[in-house]
């Protein structure tokens, strides 16, 4: 009996044991992408991202014989309907951890089995499961030091290689065309000037990997705090869909450690607050919606995403050269330097006494990689609200952040026209992806600062200190 793949966010073929597993049962693989409910949800540039991702992988299932069939509306009536058209016998899937997908997949599994469908879901997306770490007491670590102690020296499994062959069917089901489905709908005209910085795909992904463990992981100690260097793996993107697996990931940096790569461990540790934020979030789903220390509901945040301080922010002019860099950066290309992720978010949070749902908000509409977990444990922690995070009091100041980090001034120069004798071409390209609607060009004034630092951060003090947090 042919066997369902369905697919969510492990578009890759290597490494993927719930592929393994289905073809281990024998029947032909069918996989399958459905647009559901939680696909609908999601923000214009993650989708658009997901669009791609999905054309991808498409090609590469065809390269190798097979196909990728396309289904809109519910998970489980869509997989009902296959199994109906099909006669498939089985369902293997790769698991979820945040709670829509939880409770999705939940229902589809009991529901599945009851009709005698042989569902099975399986690992891949993390290296290790929530429920697989535990404290000395049997908790969660709300803590990632400890966390990453507890795993350090596991075993992860070596990453299981492509298969060689996918057996397709001899008869397929429909399918709905990718275009139909209009992914980058939401992007408008900036889609076409954000294209060139995606790296999308297995292939692509397994690149930067071997160009990231071959020399720059060496540096990454030191590099990983400068924005304008390329020293980090920007594989966030590809691990948010799954085009590469953790564990892939985890033995390449494993190898140069045991080489004596300096940077090595400490890009480990990065991977491990990847896990870390889907630890939170299985044990604590209300990290990704409330403020995770309960106290903090009683403080005066701002929570309107629409006035003149909070629009400052999002759209890169609020007179502070990091903090704008980096908003043009995320706009243009998807993406945002750590770095610059921690800057901008302690500056809405503090300096613009901004609520960080705002800030997450907006970034789950702007970043390519985008990923539940990592969004809101970012945003918890900048906004010093979350399990583990920086004091509230604790208030970066994005002029020194700067100086220290961007010496040469090239990070400002990549993203900032106004006041540049010869604007990059990188700085312009932002003006020509926002939307009219923001009415603001190149040859404006740098904006004056909408708060000035020192006024900005008295502010956030004495509304902390007034509560006394
Ligand atoms: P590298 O430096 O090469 O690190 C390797 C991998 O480790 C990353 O790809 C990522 O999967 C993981 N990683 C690194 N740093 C972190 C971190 N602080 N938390 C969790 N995982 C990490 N990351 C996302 O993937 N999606 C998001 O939506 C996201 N939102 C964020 C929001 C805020 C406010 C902050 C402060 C951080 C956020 N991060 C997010 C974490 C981090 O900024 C990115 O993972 C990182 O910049 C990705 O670049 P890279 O792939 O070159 O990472």
């Amino acid at each position: 009996k042919p066997v369902l793949l369905w697919l969510r966010r492990d578009l890759r073929l290597s490494d993927h044991p719930a592929l393994t597993a289905g073809l281990k049962a024998g029947g032909p693989v069918i996989p399958v992408f459905i647009h559901d409910e939680t696909v609908a949800a999601l923000g214009a540039a993650p989708k658009w991202r997901l669009g791609l991702g999905l054309e991808a992988f498409a090609k590469a299932l065809e390269e190798k014989g097979s196909r990728l069939i396309l289904r809109k509306g519910d998970a489980l009536e869509q997989l009902r309907a296959l199994v109906d058209e099909t006669g498939a016998g089985a369902v293997h899937w790769s698991r979820l951890y945040d709670p829509d997908a939880i409770e999705r997949d939940k229902a589809v599994k009991s529901a599945l089995k009851e009709d005698g469908i042989d569902a099975q879901s399986h690992a891949g997306h993390l290296m290790f499961e929530p429920w697989t770490v535990e404290t000395k007491d049997g908790g969660y670590y709300k803590v990632y030091t400890p966390m990453w102690r507890a795993v350090k020296d596991r075993d992860v499994a070596e990453p299981l290689k492509a298969p060689a062959k996918l057996n397709p069917p001899k008869d397929w089901p429909a399918s709905d065309a990718l275009d139909d489905w209009k992914m980058g709908a939401a992007m408008d005209r900036g889609a076409q000037i954000c294209l060139p910085y995606q790296q999308v795909g297995e292939a692509a992904a397994q690149d930067r990997l071997a160009w990231f463990v071959d020399g720059p992981i060496n540096d990454y100690g030191d590099a990983r705090d400068k924005p304008a260097v390329d020293g980090t793996s920007c594989l966030s993107e590809n691990l948010a869909l799954g085009e590469i697996s953790p564990a892939q990931c985890w033995h390449a940096g494993l190898r140069k450690l045991h080489e004596g790569s300096k940077g090595a461990e400490q890009w480990i540790k990065e991977l491990v607050w990847r896990e870390f934020a889907y630890h939170l979030l299985y044990h604590t789903p209300q990290i990704a919606t409330r403020n995770w220390r309960e106290k903090w509901d009683e403080f005066p945040w701002n929570e309107n995403g629409d006035t003149d301080e909070v629009m400052a922010w999002k759209q890169g002019r609020t007179g502070i050269k990091f903090v704008d860099a980096a908003m043009r950066e995320m706009y243009v290309t998807g993406r945002m330097h750590n770095r610059a992720r921690m800057i901008v978010a302690s500056y809405l949070t503090k300096h613009l006494m901004t609520h960080w749902r705002v800030g997450q908000a907006w970034f789950d509409a702007h970043l390519t990689d985008w990923d539940i977990a990592s969004n809101a444990l970012g945003w918890q922690w900048a906004a010093g609200c979350g399990p583990d995070a920086t004091p509230y009091f604790r208030i970066f100041n994005p002029e020194t952040q700067l100086e220290k980090f961007d010496k040469q001034g090239n990070y400002v120069r990549a993203w900032i026209v106004e006041g540049m004798k010869e604007p990059t071409e990188s700085a312009l390209s932002y003006f020509d992806a926002i939307p009219r609607s923001w009415n603001i060009g190149p040859d404006d004034p740098y904006p004056e600062p909408v708060v000035g630092l020192s006024e900005g951060r008295e502010r956030a003090l004495n509304a902390y200190q007034d509560r006394s947090f």
